[in-house]
């Protein structure tokens, strides 16, 4: 038996009042914005639940998080008054856990709910209408959606070769109206990377344009930018937990910046945003980073198997610093569909522009690369 009240006479005016007044009309740049296409593999995967899929397309782990997270998460729950009480805002004691991790003041840190999220805030804060944003492509898509939705004109940028940084030609491409350039370090899907001092030269050069460094897959490249944000005020780092720590289902990500960043970011940041059990599963990741290393190390060690295994087959590949590999095929559309008869979920890329022929895979741990060759070569046999 429901108490809670039927909604009433408000809904009524509202209803009538569209009638009147015809339906309600998005700001105009978001009429014509193509939305992000979420294609996910979860609803196939779960109609197979007999298949033991090989999920690897989004770059997700492909094996769970450290065995403490779940045992957090089950302490947490087993509290009764836990799930009605509002998270802790701005997830103050993982900001502080973060502090450590990145090695920098927890004032510099902010816990999103996922890195979209981070990236969403940076746009909401430092973009406009017509404002111009640089993006070296092909690059990480969801992006170009938050931008796009301030009304900002996405610049594309594209070095002469796909798989190597073109930091001057950046340099040579930006007017002093460029707002903001969106640098993924490594970047999904070309694996391309920027270091320190490469960053450094665009950061000097460039003081009133914000550049934002994308490192959701900095665990498994190791190299980051994040210490820059001492010294620069036009920088932002993103990273995630959704990658290397296996908990992308919880959304949790977070960015670095400067003080003053900081002070401009948390005019729009919403302190509720991100979820408790998300806010203790992070911690809890943090607590066990030795479970991670060796995480790193065995998908390293499958890089190296398929890198060898993979060429064989006459497959043309390109391993990234990240957990992910392009492929490049005759036909990517069926490669992709015959492999999800096996239970193998890639990602068609090829639609792209110049990722024509590609499909990325995300590269799972080395004990499942044997499965995956397996399933592979009952592909390879029909084709
Ligand atoms: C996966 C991915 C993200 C999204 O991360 P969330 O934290 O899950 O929102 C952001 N940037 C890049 C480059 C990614 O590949």
């Amino acid at each position: 038996m429901s108490t809670i009240p039927e909604p009433g006479m408000r809904n009524d005016v509202a209803s009538r009042f569209a009638v009147l007044h015809g339906d309600p009309q998005p700001i105009a740049w978001a009429r014509h914005l193509c939305p992000y296409e979420p294609v996910s593999s979860l609803a196939r995967i779960w109609e197979h639940p007999e298949q033991s899929p090989l999920k690897l397309d989004w770059n997700e782990s492909t094996v769970p998080p450290a065995p403490g997270v779940y045992e957090a998460i089950v302490r947490f729950l087993s509290h009764s008054n836990h799930l009605n009480w509002y998270p802790e805002l701005a997830s103050k004691s993982l900001t502080e856990a973060l502090g450590r991790y990145v090695d920098l003041p927890p004032a510099n840190i902010l816990v999103t709910n996922g890195s979209d999220d981070a990236l969403e805030l940076v746009c909401k804060t430092y973009l406009g209408p017509g404002d111009r944003v640089l993006v070296p492509m092909p690059t990480y898509t969801h992006f170009l959606v938050y931008l796009e939705a301030r009304g900002a004109k996405v610049v594309d940028y594209y070095s002469s070769d796909m798989y190597s940084n073109d930091v001057e030609g950046i340099d040579r491409a930006l007017g002093h109206n460029t707002k903001l350039v969106y640098l993924v370090s490594p970047n999904n899907p070309t694996g391309v990377t920027y270091n320190s001092d490469e960053v450094r030269f665009l950061l000097d050069r460039h003081p009133n344009t914000l550049f934002v460094v994308d490192e959701a897959y900095f665990e498994f490249h190791g190299v980051s930018v994040v210490g820059l944000v001492r010294e620069y005020k036009n920088l932002v780092v993103t990273r995630t937990f959704s990658k290397c720590f296996g908990i992308a289902g919880l959304r949790m990500g977070y960015l670095c910046a400067h003080d003053t960043v900081m002070h401009e970011l948390h005019k729009l940041f919403n302190p509720k945003s991100v979820n408790r059990v998300g806010q203790i599963a992070a911690q809890a990741c943090l607590d066990d980073l030795d479970y991670y290393k060796r995480l790193v190390e065995q998908v390293d060690e499958a890089k190296q198997m398929l890198a060898i295994e993979l060429p064989k087959r006459g497959l043309d590949v390109h391993m990234t610093p990240a957990n992910f590999m392009l492929v490049r095929l005759p036909d990517p559309k069926r490669f992709c569909a015959e492999l999800e008869t096996e239970g193998v979920y890639i990602r068609d890329r090829s639609t792209l522009p110049r990722m024509e022929g590609y499909v990325r895979v995300t590269v799972p741990t080395v004990a499942q690369v044997p499965d995956l060759l397996q399933r592979i070569d009952a592909v390879m046999a029909r084709l």
